[in-house]
């Protein structure tokens, strides 16, 4: 799998071949009859993609800013796509999944390249870029070799068989390597994550994989990223004053935003700090694996590590209890309490940072451990004593084995929108956000208010598909509130009801664990069809089974509500069980809510509802993948007809037919039998 395409340009220029507009106008791209016509296996004349596509090549004419809804069977890819290469800027394209960024590299573009350069008088530069983890480093791998800290037969034939694939890959990419498990353990020792990389100094420099990257990206018009490689760096050029050499990315005239609803969140977690028990461990790791190599692990340095492992493990297990995220409100309390603890932790990182500092004829990389371990002083800090007010300071606590805990110390931004402003839209000439998912009652204030975005333009566009004819929405108006303990056993009963209407063929989603557990035992053994559980397999699995599977039934959370696609019939029915209004109790939503209130503002309505309203988009967005899907939605939470909030999430989905009886649903799929018989 190659993750570069074209002709290296001799410059930092992107070497674009710029499709002259006078040659095909957008129309007649786009339009019966024109060039996607007639080199597209399955054209069809889609009214919204030929407008996006000229929204976005206004927005790049006019260095403006666009924000567009495009429901599910626009082709938005192409849309925007087209308008990039015309314009002939080098770009970034960032996405919030995997899948969509394979797909413009693997599919959407090498198509656009052959219908607009069929002679191959032209060609793109493309390169797909992913997180630096996903890349083998070099130096890593080099220092491992002859070193005895491998464990166990399976770390030993991992070793060889990355030994044998770096010697002959040319982007170092872990995805070529197939047989290699997602969980490797000696993966995550020689990745190139920036933490233990020394740059320019290191010996690999010239043929590392993130240099390589880097000179591509400088190369190419087309950079695919995802959210979370946009971000952090974004983070790194805003924290080094946006200095020429910071970051991994070029400047570019534009950026494509495609999932833009994921944005708050991703940004959000980089604008944060975070530190836990694990990267100080890690540190101790490093510091000591490197030292030993280079037999220079003395006395000083031992004892400043052990202090450092200690002090850690003290302070983290001092800290409030609790399993999941909670809110860390009382820091000025918990130091008057624990202060001495907390100073020593400081002064063990202090300690270790002179020890390092005072090692004579040291390897670079020990200069990198103590910019670690003074970046954990900082940001330790931060985390106790800082009183920002747009931060919001929590802890979140995971078992990471037996008796073992994971703690993270977060502060994250209350309002990233005042951060995107200044740092991205306030300097990039033109961002063009997109996604199924960003309008509430038809406007885009919610996402312009927590984005950050002034003066943009904005579309919302007409949908590809018929959903009054392909979708029914059903909401049961005799179930009991969800938030109520009658509800599980009466939703069950429902859900089995509507399954043998539909003959299996669903999704059931949950907005908790806790609910979805139950209910799939109160209907094991009660149902005729496969049932599948989110957990019992990993999700790729899960999803192949549920495609291969007749009638099955698939029990799922959150992970399943967005980018999942399963076209035909195999997916006939989606059935939520809530609203899903975000957890109030969650430390980050919890501060929002404060924030927006103290403000004067209406959190319930300017925050919780709209949030709620996108994700339930994404979930109902499940179901209606092609023209040809037709299928049956269900909410079993009547809040949306009997609260007055209700009307905004009414208002904000597809125009679905609509209906509370349980026999209309029942004629819905009687009429799809009988056009199925008829078909036979
Ligand atoms: S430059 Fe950094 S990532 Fe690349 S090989 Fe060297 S240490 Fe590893």
């Amino acid at each position: 799998m190659a993750y570069y395409r074209g002709l290296v340009a001799p410059t930092s220029q992107p070497a674009s071949a710029g499709v002259k507009k006078q040659e095909v106008s957008l129309y007649q791209f786009f339009a019966p009859g024109g060039v996607l016509s007639r080199t597209h296996p399955a054209y069809e004349f889609r009214r919204g993609q030929l407008q996006m596509a000229q929204a976005v090549e206004q927005a790049l004419e006019e260095k403006r800013h666009l924000i567009v809804e495009a429901g599910t069977g626009t082709g938005k890819t192409l849309a925007y796509l087209v308008p990039v290469i015309r314009s002939g800027k080098r770009v970034i394209i960032s996405t919030g999944t995997k899948n969509l960024q394979e797909q413009l590299f693997h599919k959407d573009i090498p198509f656009l390249e052959q219908a607009l350069f069929p002679d191959g008088e032209g060609s793109l530069n493309v390169c797909y870029m992913k997180g630096r983890n996903n890349y083998l480093c070099r130096k890593k791998l080099y220092d491992l070799t002859g070193q005895p800290v491998l464990s166990g037969l399976e770390e030993i034939e991992h070793y060889r068989a990355i030994a044998a694939w770096e010697k002959t890959t040319q982007t170092g990419d872990r995805a070529e390597l197939a047989e290699l498990p997602e969980a490797s353990a000696l993966w995550h020792k020689i990745d190139a994550r920036s933490d233990a990389c020394i740059g320019q100094k290191c010996s690999s420099w010239d043929k590392c994989f993130i240099t390589e990257m880097h000179r591509r990206a400088m190369e190419s018009d087309i950079i695919i990223v995802n959210h979370h490689l946009f971000f952090a760096d974004l983070s790194i050029k805003q924290q080094a004053e946006y200095a020429p050499d910071a970051g991994i990315l070029p400047e570019v005239g534009a950026v494509i935003f495609d999932e833009a609803h994921e944005l708050e969140d991703v940004a959000g977690s980089y604008f944060g700090v975070s530190v836990s028990n694990g990267r100080v461990e890690e540190l101790c790791r490093d510091v000591e694996a490197s030292l030993q190599r280079s037999h220079m692990l003395s006395a000083a340095i031992s004892g400043a590590l052990k202090s450092l492992r200690e002090r850690s493990m003290f302070f983290f297990a001092l800290l409030p209890q609790g399993e999941g995220r909670f809110s860390f409100e009382n820091r000025r309390e918990f130091l008057e309490e624990n202060g001495d603890e907390f100073t020593a932790l400081h002064h063990s990182l202090r300690r270790l940072d002179s020890e390092l500092q005072n090692l004579p004829s040291k390897p670079e990389e020990v200069f990198n451990f103590a910019r670690r371990a003074q970046e954990l002083q900082v940001q330790f800090s931060f985390l106790m004593e800082s009183e920002d007010p747009n931060t919001v300071f929590w802890i979140e606590r995971r078992r990471g084995g037996r008796d073992k805990f994971n703690v993270y110390l977060q502060a994250t931004p209350i309002d990233v929108a005042p951060i995107l402003k200044t740092c991205l839209f306030d300097k990039l000439e033109c961002a063009v956000l997109t996604s199924a998912t960003l309008a509430v009652g038809g406007g885009f204030e919610y996402m312009r208010r927590r984005l950050g975005l002034e003066h943009t333009r904005e579309s919302v566009l007409p949908s590809h598909f018929d959903y009054e004819n392909q979708a029914l929405f059903y909401v049961p108006p005799d179930l009991p509130d969800p938030r109520t303990p009658q509800f599980a056993a009466k939703a069950a009963d429902r859900i089995r009801q509507l399954l043998e209407i539909t003959r299996g063929r669903a999704f059931v989603l949950f907005t908790s664990y806790a609910q979805m557990n139950d209910v799939y035992q109160r209907l094991l053994g009660e149902l005729d069809f496969p049932m599948l559980l989110q957990g019992d397999a990993p999700k790729s699995a899960l999803l192949e089974e549920f495609r291969l599977t007749p009638n099955a039934v698939l029990f799922a959370t959150s992970s399943f509500w967005q980018g999942v696609d399963v076209q035909g019939e195999q997916l006939s029915c989606v059935i939520i069980d809530r609203l899903p209004f975000a957890v109030p109790s969650d430390p980050v939503v919890a501060a929002r809510v404060k924030s927006i209130d103290a403000e004067g503002g209406n959190a319930f309505f300017q925050y919780q509802v709209p949030a709620a309203v996108i994700t339930l988009k994404q979930g109902f967005g499940r179901l209606i993948r092609s023209l040809h899907d037709r299928g049956l939605l269900v909410l079993l939470d009547n809040r949306i007809l009997k609260k007055q909030y209700g009307r905004v999430f009414v208002e904000s989905l597809p125009d679905y037919r609509k209906t509370t009886e349980l026999e209309v649903v029942e004629k819905w799929f009687g009429a799809e039998a009988e056009e199925r018989d008829h078909g036979a």
